[in-house]
């Protein structure tokens, strides 16, 4: 029984109904990817980081961050389900992350992300939300990554997604990106004032430079677009119907699609 939707369950959904099906419905266990969980640890990383500043409570370096972090991360993963390395190994996820954080332009980009403190002065980062949406049977829900302090006083608080790639966004990727808009409207649905410009901060590990900010513009045209392709999703989902995706992407390789196996042991069946 499906609970909830996320923007990556919904993007899983545009790229291929079939594979949505093998993870959300048939809940397949498949290995992690290893890019996966190293984002997952430079995520841990910054937001434990900046969280000690916020408060001005000694976390230890952004070093020792990482390194706690990417062991937490992949001893976890290797006692779980297991990790999906493709071209990587432990070592070398790791040597990546540290020279992404000991290099001085990305320490300082990271500094700047103090979050703001809550009514009850916790540092607002991984903040969870569940919304509905109109004409949608179940919540969306989702984590915003940092949530930044207004500009000037009394002024709207400011979005930011973290995210780790091998290679720079590409020009009106932010903009077209259903995260930034659709978690702009849900903080607006549950009363928080927040920009119109969603930050996402962009690492990329074979540039160890500062890292790209992309900003996407929400506008009311864009959340209307956003929402009416979750309305799609939602009504893909109720008919039932999990055909392979028309357009072939990256996405859809023996080395990038973990249901690949799963997805080719179907037999050809009428009935089905
Ligand atoms: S292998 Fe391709 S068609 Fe099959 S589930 Fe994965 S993405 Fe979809």
């Amino acid at each position: 029984m499906l609970k909830h939707l996320s923007v990556s369950s919904i993007t899983s959904w545009q790229q291929c109904p079939r594979k949505w099906r093998l993870h959300y419905i048939d809940q397949l266990i498949t290995p992690t990817s290893a890019n996966l969980l190293f984002g997952t640890a430079f995520h841990a990383t910054v937001e434990t980081y900046v969280s000690g500043l916020a408060l001005d409570e000694e976390r230890g370096t952004l070093l020792e961050c990482w390194e706690n972090a990417f062991n937490e991360t992949f001893d976890k993963a290797e006692q779980g389900s297991g990790v999906a390395w493709g071209n990587e190994t432990r070592q070398s996820l790791f040597n990546d992350g540290r020279t992404l954080v000991t290099t001085t332009a990305t320490a300082r980009t990271i500094a700047e992300l103090v979050p703001a403190l809550d009514v009850h002065g916790r540092p607002m980062v991984e903040r969870y939300f569940e919304v509905m949406v109109p004409g949608v049977g179940v919540p969306l829900i989702g984590y915003v990554d940092l949530i930044l302090p207004p500009r000037e006083s009394g002024g709207p608080l400011r979005l930011v997604d973290l995210k780790t790639a091998s290679r720079n966004w590409a020009a009106g990727k932010a903009d077209a990106s259903p995260q930034g808009i659709l978690y702009t409207w849900a903080m607006r649905q549950l009363g928080m004032t927040v920009e119109d410009e969603f930050s996402y901060y962009v690492f990329n590990r074979n540039k160890p430079t500062a890292p790209s900010q992309e900003i996407a513009r929400v506008t009311p045209e864009r959340i209307a677009w956003h929402l009416r392709a979750l309305r799609e999703v939602w009504t893909g989902i109720r008919a039932g119907v999990f055909p392979p995706g028309s357009d072939m992407g990256w996405w859809c390789t023996s080395g990038m699609c973990e249901h690949w196996e799963a997805c080719h042991a179907v037999a050809d069946d009428p009935t089905q």
